[in-house]
């Protein structure tokens, strides 16, 4: 084998380092510019950055040999992960390198607001001894609500349950038996809200969770409870939290990470019942080390010929497979998206059955991997990809099969995709002619083009209920652009799909499903 080079473009622990000098030589380098890095990366097989580097395309253009770009931390943001896919070079990162640091920065908040640390400390720099300003509460026995448990969440569940803390977990995409296993109860987040002393918020900022904690959610809160947030600023309103902080309406607040970083002017950091650290959950000598020899291991699994865990961008696939394959990866996108959206609860089962040419194909893996990509996309942090969407995919709980169908329907080939959650089961079939198409929906024939705002209804075809439904969108001035109803016989039950000009609010939705004869209704956004 040859002798492989590693640059390391930034600082990254020693052992990290040490570890890949014992199967690579070892460049390193955390002065290098920008121009020089384009002109010396074409020896190297592998390169490790942290934020500092632009692994650019220009850079990515210029290494005829790498094969790695490792990021000892989270964030991609640096690197054109796209350039690197489409010369086939693996990125990877360390996602769980930061997870204990930033559960023990959430515990740390917890405490200083529990026994208010933070302010007893400015008071007693001030010459102050107000010991009876700082009563506090033990936080043994109380309720602690957990918004999101994914990596960190489920490290803070381990902590405070050593606390003594009853715990009560929001996050609607993880299983029953990963709650049962971690020892937690599940609830809804008004629940949650309502039921925990102290809450701590550890999702990802998405459009489903920006804003998710504000003005309704702080009316629900105990006067006395606790927020914390060390996930992303923008899931918590902050004019919300400033009234809430303002008006008693809650005991008190933990923030990490803000809206705007810094926050500069923020009425926020003027009041007394609030703790701040400048976005520094990550921040320990711990977590470097992990993110070094996480990455510095997932470089020598790769030059060992192995199958690295932390790859953000898609495998290679051969030109021939690639070429029937090709027009069916948008479809597959979109039929996960249509699931994710479509299917109400939990989901627990994924089967998707090809037919036509598709099934001819030895490994039609990559489109599957596609579909749960559509499904997990939405609801994680980090990226998930063709490589992690299957290990992702079974951590969380998903059952994952694949079967082949000879019969076509006339069409050259057919995905046909069914998913199961605990409150049932959601059917979609989709094909290629021209351009994706989805072709079948619970059983009922349609046609219709995956893309844009619509409304999925299911109702028993009785005089009327169309236009009811039509009726009440317009209501809602909510401007329907094209209709299509699928129907095995007249008077019994039907779906229809109606493509709309404006986004549609999850209260629309709960009237239209209000109407006679409507049996569910749901809003897509693909
Ligand atoms: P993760 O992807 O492992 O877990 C996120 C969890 O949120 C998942 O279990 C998911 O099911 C759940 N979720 C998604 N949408 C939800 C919703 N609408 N409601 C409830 N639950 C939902 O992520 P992680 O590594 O645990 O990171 C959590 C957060 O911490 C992210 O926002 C990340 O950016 C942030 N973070 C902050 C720092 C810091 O320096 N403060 C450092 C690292 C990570």
């Amino acid at each position: 084998m040859d002798q492989k080079k590693v640059i390391i473009a930034d600082a990254i622990n020693e052992k990290g380092i040490s570890d890949l000098e014992e199967v690579a030589e070892v460049i390193v380098d955390t002065q290098i510019t920008p121009e020089e890095l384009v002109k010396s990366i074409k020896d190297f097989d592998a390169i490790v950055v942290r934020s500092r580097t632009k692994v650019t395309r220009e850079v990515i253009e210029a290494a005829p040999k790498l094969k790695i770009i490792a990021r000892a931390g989270v964030g991609v943001d640096n690197v054109d992960v796209q350039a690197a896919t489409e010369r086939g070079i693996m990125v990877i990162n360390a996602p769980e390198s930061t997870s204990i640091t930033v559960a023990e920065h959430a515990m740390g908040l917890m405490l200083s607001l529990s026994r208010k640390i933070a302010i007893a400390d400015k008071s007693v720099k001030e010459g102050k001894w107000e010991k009876s300003r700082f009563m506090g509460m033990e936080l043994n026995n109380k309720t602690l609500g957990i918004v999101g448990m994914g990596r960190i969440g489920s490290q803070v569940v381990i902590r405070a349950k050593s606390f003594g803390m009853d715990i009560m977990v929001y996050d609607p995409y993880i299983s029953q038996e990963a709650a049962a296993e971690m020892g937690v109860a599940v609830a809804d987040l008004e629940t949650v809200l309502k039921e925990a002393d102290v809450i701590t918020i550890h999702v990802p900022l998405t459009p489903e969770t920006k804003h998710s904690i504000s003005y309704d959610q702080f009316e629900i809160m105990k006067e006395s409870a606790f927020i914390i947030n060390c996930a992303r600023g923008g899931i918590i309103n902050e004019d919300a939290l400033y009234e809430a902080l303002t008006q008693n309406k809650i005991g008190g607040a933990a923030l990490d990470v803000f809206e705007n970083e810094p926050p500069e002017g923020s009425p926020l950091l003027d009041l007394d019942n609030i703790v701040v650290t400048p976005h520094i959950g990550a921040s320990t000598a711990e977590a470097q080390i992990d993110a070094a020899l996480i990455v510095a291991n997932e470089i020598i699994t790769v030059f060992k010929g192995g199958s690295p865990k932390n790859v953000l961008n898609m495998p290679v696939l051969d030109p021939k497979t690639f070429q029937v394959m090709k027009p069916y990866i948008k479809l597959s996108e979109k039929l996960g998206s249509f699931v994710a959206q479509g299917t109400p609860g939990n989901i627990k089962e994924l089967d998707v059955t090809y037919c036509g040419e598709l099934a001819e194909i030895p490994k039609q893996d990559i489109l599957t991997r596609t579909i749960l990509q559509g499904i997990l996309n939405p609801i994680l942090t980090e990226p998930v990809n063709l490589v992690n969407a299957p290990s992702i995919a079974h951590n969380r709980g998903i059952v994952v099969t694949e079967s082949k169908r000879s019969e076509c329907d006339g069409y050259k080939s057919i995905i046909m995709v069914t998913v199961k959650s605990e409150e049932g089961e959601f059917k979609i079939e989709g094909a290629y002619t021209k351009e994706p198409k989805i072709i079948k929906i619970n059983g009922y024939w349609v046609d219709v083009k995956p893309e844009g705002t619509m409304v999925i209804a299911r109702y028993q075809d009785l005089p009327g209920t169309i236009g009811a439904i039509g009726t009440k969108l317009g209501e809602h001035f909510i401007n329907i652009a094209t209709m299509q109803v699928g129907r095995r016989e007249v008077g019994g039950e039907a779906v229809m799909v109606l493509k709309v000009d404006q986004k549609v609010p999850q209260a629309v939705i709960e009237d239209v499903i209000k109407l006679d004869n409507v049996e569910d209704a749901v809003a897509l956004d693909l």
